[in-house]
């Protein structure tokens, strides 16, 4: 057997291992991520392994023995190797990859440095000195040398600012002997500079049982994972923040993932305003350097917190805690490119190997969580009432069908107006949340049907301002047609109802009324989504109009009317989760109504009102949707009740596609010919997008109760040649 190692991973050397035979005596304590030694030319270097194999790469009289395994305190580089190992076994992908998804970019950054000026004469002689600067008329140095004498120690940025000194000053007044100049590195914090503004909350009995439930099991040595069900408002961000406090008190650190959409300015205060700069976040916005400053700063011990979306779950903190994962059933924690891994699963192996507990927190827990809870994996914990026993929204669904039956075709129904007209007559504000998931924004032809489609990606384009039409894969963009390109009639146009739309709707239905509209255009700039969510909090306007954007962790005091247009258009996506999103949008857009002192209302808006996704939202009945969708799932053979493994096939050339999919098939077939009762295999099939970028994609599915039986299977065809690019998606979250 063969160690790949590589010797430094703080010069980006990841693509280049070098090989080593695994001597026999060794042979049990050598894995992926150990520090081992051995022979480089002429002298012994240290390294660490990152992959065992069978297959030698070069001649094996060239390849040297691993001299020793370095014992004793495990690198942290060490154990985020061993991470990186498993999700490579587990999800599929290359060594490469995975290193490069756990290790940041190294890049070469200065830190910042900060100057420090430091009075170092005694106060007698700098007064002195002082009476000397002013009537000689150096008033430049005497400007400075007085606010040291005040200040004794001031950063420099600040003081050339405030009091237009320049460096020749700073220079001359050092070479008097009045000051010293001290430089300090600085590794940045994006998050530095807020105003801390400490509030500390008694918990309320229902936050503390939960609390100790997990401190309990903590000071028992005992390592869990559990799930915090609670209801939108009742306290679990104060919950996490306890936990944190008393991780910290014990000297450990903690990791805080958040959907990268609801990491606002208000979320990062909370934390901030508890923890201070002990907190630090990590986001895509930041720049590679930023990014690797952060990694320097956990590794330094300069920060306890980090809170970011996926990628924040690598940090390297050396003495882990606590993983707290909120909005746990976030599509955004899965990786959608190689290796697709879970934020969930990974959190809990990265916990394992450090003994960290993990919690995860939502209003609406994935299905595949709560089952692991019912099945006793998880420890479940909840919080069934809002804080201070705010009252849950009150809700109604509107039969749409009925509407047009009473010749409403209008995109509100009556009963949403008359409550939008109450809701405005006592200044108070609205949120209309219109369901884009799936099919919304296309064009169509109502005379032939034909839909517009991107003529490289195979899904329909949509509408976007000033008559373009776009495609969301590829970013291929035409300007809206005037006629109907198959049939020529001039009824082309956009299917469903955009953003847009419905503000045009709404303003001239309540012209008086102050609208705000939140979609993939308004925010396209940087800041805008933060200044439109900021504007809202701060009554500037009545109506908030988005997309599912409006509806993730945004906090709005005063906010009592929540409409949600067309709830059921998720519904028909072509992927198993289509009912369980629009349960979770459903329920988490209530949960926008009446979160401060004032009582809310939600009108849900459907053409399947029946639907017991709409049904269960609209009671806020978790349990009953989840009883109704494990059964479908297990029916279907669906995760969470079995596994499920995606194998997406790529290929430039259609007919190589067709044909290698259909042997993989056959040899996929044969490998579990021995295990037909515990798996299926279905396909292939032209993935839900059949051709992106002009390259073909085709899908073969497989389930199983097994998860080990799909990684076998996944093992065997990542050793066999193949013509097509082949990824693999365990547990999908959504379509190939
Ligand atoms: P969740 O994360 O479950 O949606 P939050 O933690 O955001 O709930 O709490 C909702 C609101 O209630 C916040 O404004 C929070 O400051 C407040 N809150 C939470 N716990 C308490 C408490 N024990 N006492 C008073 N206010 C609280
Ligand atoms: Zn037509
Ligand atoms: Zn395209």
């Amino acid at each position: 057997m063969f160690a790949n190692v590589i010797v430094d991973i703080s010069i980006e050397k990841l693509d280049r291992p070098f090989q080593y035979i695994i001597p026999d005596a060794l042979a049990d304590r050598i894995y992926p991520g150990v520090q081992i030694e051995a022979p480089f030319g002429n002298r012994t270097i240290k390294g660490y392994v990152i992959e065992i194999t069978d297959t030698p790469e070069i001649a094996l009289d060239r390849i040297k023995p691993i001299s020793g395994v370095l014992s004793g305190s495990v690198a942290m580089e060490s154990q985020l190797i061993e991470l990186a190992a498993w999700m490579r076994a587990n999800y599929g992908s290359t060594m490469n990859q995975s290193l490069k998804t756990v290790l940041p970019v190294r890049k070469k950054t200065k830190p910042m440095e900060r100057k420090w000026l430091e009075l170092v004469a005694d106060e007698n002689d700098a007064r002195m000195k002082l009476a000397i600067y002013e009537s000689g008329r150096s008033t430049a140095k005497a400007r400075l040398l007085r606010e040291l004498i005040v200040q004794k120690r001031i950063e420099q940025s600040l003081v050339t600012a405030k009091l237009n000194i320049s460096g020749a000053t700073i220079k001359s007044l050092e070479k008097d002997g009045m000051i010293a100049v001290s430089t300090e590195k600085q590794y940045r914090n994006p998050i530095a500079n807020l105003e801390q503004n400490k509030r500390n909350l008694q918990l309320n009995p229902n936050q503390k049982r939960v609390v100790d439930a997990v401190l309990a099991n903590v000071d028992a040595g005992i390592q869990k994972t559990y799930l915090l069900k609670g209801v939108t408002g009742s306290g679990k961000t104060e919950v996490y923040m306890e936990l944190i406090a008393h991780a910290i008190e014990k000297g450990q650190q903690a990791i805080v993932l958040i959907p990268e959409i609801a990491l606002t300015y208000q979320t990062v205060m909370r934390f901030y305003n508890r923890f201070g700069d002990r907190v630090s976040i990590m986001n895509s916005r930041l720049s590679d350097g930023e990014r690797y400053d952060q990694y320097l700063r956990v590794l330094h011990h300069d920060v306890d917190i980090i809170i970011g979306p996926r990628s924040a779950l690598f940090a390297p903190f050396e003495n882990l805690g606590l993983i707290i994962i909120d909005e746990e059933h976030e599509t955004s924690y899965k990786s959608e490119t190689a290796p697709r891994y879970h934020a969930r699963e990974v959190a809990i192996q990265r916990a394992k190997m450090c003994h960290a507990s993990v919690v995860l927190g939502s209003a609406t827990p994935s299905m595949e969580s709560y089952y692991r809870a019912m099945e006793g994996e998880y420890e479940l914990l909840e919080l069934n009432q809002r804080v201070q026993d705010r009252p849950l929204a009150q809700c109604e669904v509107i039969d749409m069908r009925e509407e047009l039956r009473h010749g409403n075709r209008s995109i509100l129904s009556t009963r949403l107006q008359e409550r939008m007209e109450e809701c405005l007559q006592k200044n108070e504000q609205m949120m209309l949340f219109l369901n884009r998931r799936g099919t919304a924004g296309f064009v169509s032809c109502r005379a032939c049907g034909t839909v517009l489609k991107c003529p490289h990606c195979d899904v329909s384009l949509s509408q976007h301002r000033g008559g373009r039409l776009v495609c969301h894969y590829c970013g291929y963009e035409i300007p809206q047609p005037k006629t109907c390109p198959e049939c020529g009639s001039k009824y082309i146009m956009g299917f469903k109802a955009g953003t847009q739309k419905v503000e045009e709707f709404v303003q001239k239905r309540f012209p008086d009324a102050k609208i705000l509209r939140m979609d993939y255009d308004s925010t396209r700039t940087k800041d805008s989504y933060e200044s439109i969510l900021n504007a809202f909090a701060n009554h500037e306007a009545d109506i908030l109009i988005g997309t599912q954007m409006i509806v993730k962790g945004h906090d709005f005091a005063g906010v009592t009317l929540v409409g949600i247009l067309a709830a059921d258009m998720s519904l028909h996506v072509p992927d198993f989760h289509g009912t369980e999103r629009t349960f979770d949008l459903i329920t988490q857009a209530a949960g926008r109504a009446g979160r401060g002192d004032l009582p809310g209302n939600v009108v849900i808006q459907s053409y399947d009102p029946d639907n017991y996704a709409i049904q269960a939202a609209k009671n806020q009945d978790y349990d009953a949707f989840y009883r109704q969708e494990i059964a479908y799932r297990g029916m279907m053979n669906y995760p969470p009740v079995n596994h499920m493994l995606v194998i997406g096939l790529a290929n430039e050339n259609e007919q190589i596609l067709a044909k290698e999919a259909e042997n993989i098939t056959i040899y996929i077939d044969k490998l579990l010919q021995n295990h037909r009762r515990d798996c299926a295999v279905i396909g292939p099939a032209d993935a839900s997008i059949a051709k992106m970028n002009d390259i073909y994609r085709k899908v073969i599915y497989i389930k199983s109760k097994d998860y080990s039986l799909l990684v076998a299977v996944k093992d065997r065809l990542e050793k066999k040649q193949a013509l097509s690019n082949i990824q693999y998606d365990f547990d999908p979250m959504s379509g190939f």
